[in-house]
């Protein structure tokens, strides 16, 4: 992995990743795979994400109703299988489950 320059700044209930001295810039997956293994490694559940800008937005609680924020991405937690399809999230979701 490249060497990157990117500063996390903890800001309220938001982390500002400033990529102003990363070259190459760092990408909107980077910054969603990583909040990703973040929160995994920190044993902290969540819903789904969405993706909004330049924005990471993670639902821990109840989804809102849809169509309220534009598409979101529902990213799997076991294996970062992402899908802008909430049944086609829960169909993957079964597959960690049946014991293969
Ligand atoms: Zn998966």
């Amino acid at each position: 992995m490249a060497a990157r320059g990117a500063i996390p700044i903890l800001k309220g209930p938001q982390i500002i990743i400033d990529d102003t001295s990363s070259n190459p810039p760092i990408t909107m997956a980077e910054i969603t795979s990583l909040a990703l293994k973040f929160l995994t490694e920190s044993g902290i559940k969540f819903e789904k994400y969405s993706v909004a800008g330049k924005e990471v937005v993670i639902e821990d609680e109840e989804p809102r109703p849809r169509g309220e924020s534009g598409p979101r991405i529902f990213i799997c937690p076991h294996c970062g299988f992402t899908t802008i399809y909430e049944e086609e999230y829960w169909v993957h979701l079964k597959v960690h489950y049946v014991g293969f």
